[in-house]
């Protein structure tokens, strides 16, 4: 409906061009609960004809994560994975694949020992290295794959600095932009061929909507994509898409709210002589902190902090009264997290260490409750 193009961040949220139902003026996008589509006329099939191919209501969504994401077409998925694996069938048997050692775990499993079947290997490096990077290139190397803050540490990469040397070696760069969004980071700007996302986080907002989605940077990556979504069959069903679209309407006021407080939790962690590191994006000593800011419009609303040990971790989870013990962030309530046990419980115990990931370390998604009162919760749960 609307002219979009001069308009701003939070404005393009609401007036995202499906606000208003063109046919009867309704306030939100129809659920066009539909599998299949009358053929009014043989000779002229109609726009959409079956819906694994094509929804109205998803494609309301599409549009909509394209425009936030600035690139040329959008893609709904049934989850964050879905939507990674179909972006890896881009691939072929005996391609070879760079990947940020601190990838989410799903990403890490689905390349470990699902990809390996297919004879898609992986590097994995430690992207703040640059020239890992670098070395990491094979004859066979096709894409490159960054996360960025990474989970659960925060480990930054330079994006643009990545993309200007894939281009050179004619390398797809996919990155996954869960913890940002839009909001806070637009890949495509920075030279990325494909944006992926685990909706199921920030986007969606409140913890009851699993999905994913994808954005291209151009139009032959984007009929790629397209035939993947439609041939593995990977489409996020037209209630999710809806529920979808009703959280990412308030995406701004959520990111900025729960950043704010996250930033007073990292200072107060920070602070305290019993906690052993703080990890945040936004903390001055934050390694990488630079790049960040030159890429991204702010440092979201992850925390990471060690305790010190697995004892006193597991003590502040049994003792908190506020946030949801659970995997998952980016939510309307708060969510801590363990990745010991959680997230990263099925890398080798050495492997987790090495990263960082110790057994005393926390991640703490910061929600929308007031600070003050979370603040106290795990000061108390602390002690
Ligand atoms: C949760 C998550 C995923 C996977 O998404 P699902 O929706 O759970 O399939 C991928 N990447 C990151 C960074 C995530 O946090």
């Amino acid at each position: 409906m609307s002219d979009l193009s001069n308009r701003k961040f939070a404005t393009k949220l609401i007036h995202f061009g499906a606000e208003v139902d063109a046919a009867t003026g309704a306030s939100s996008v129809p659920i066009y609960q539909a599998s299949t589509f009358h053929h009014f006329d043989l000779e002229n099939p109609p726009e959409f004809d079956y819906t694994r191919s094509g929804n109205p209501t998803r494609q309301a969504l599409e549009d909509y994560i394209a425009k936030l994401e600035g690139g040329t077409r959008g893609f709904a998925f049934s989850s964050g994975m879905a939507a990674i694996s179909s972006a890896f069938m881009l691939l072929s048997a005996g391609d070879h694949v760079i990947c940020t050692e601190d990838v989410y775990g799903g990403t890490y499993r689905l390349l470990t020992t699902i990809l390996t079947r297919m004879n898609i290997e992986t590097t994995f490096v430690d992207m703040t290295n640059l020239d890992a990077v670098y070395a990491a290139r094979k004859e066979n190397t096709k894409a490159v794959f960054l996360e960025t803050p990474s989970n659960p540490t925060l480990k930054i990469t330079d994006i643009a600095a990545i993309t200007a040397w894939a281009k050179e070696h004619d390398l797809l760069t996919m990155l996954d932009n869960t913890f940002m969004t839009p909001y806070h980071q637009r890949p495509i700007e920075l030279g990325v061929d494909i944006v992926l996302h685990s909706a199921t986080k920030f986007l969606g907002g409140h913890s009851d909507v699993l999905a994913g989605l994808t954005v291209v940077a151009n139009d032959s990556l984007g009929r790629r994509v397209k035939q993947l979504q439609n041939g593995l069959g990977t489409v996020l069903g037209m209630q999710d898409s809806w529920l979808l679209m009703r959280g990412m309407k308030t995406l701004k006021a959520r990111m900025e709210q729960s950043e704010e407080s996250a930033r007073k939790l990292a200072d107060w962690l920070s602070s305290r002589s019993d906690i052993e590191q703080v990890y945040y994006p936004g903390l001055p000593n934050h390694p990488g902190r630079e790049i960040h800011e030159k890429q991204s419009l702010g440092y979201g609303a992850v925390v990471s902090f060690d305790t010190g040990s697995g004892e006193r971790a597991k003590k502040v989870l049994s003792q908190v009264k506020i946030p949801l013990v659970a995997v998952s962030l980016g939510a309307v309530e708060s969510i801590l997290s363990y990745p010991a046990m959680m997230s990263h419980a099925s890398m080798p115990r050495e492997v987790r260490h090495q990263r960082g990931i110790g057994d005393g370390l926390l991640r703490f998604s910061v929600g929308l409750e007031d600070i003050e009162d979370l603040i106290e919760d795990l000061e108390q749960a602390l002690r």
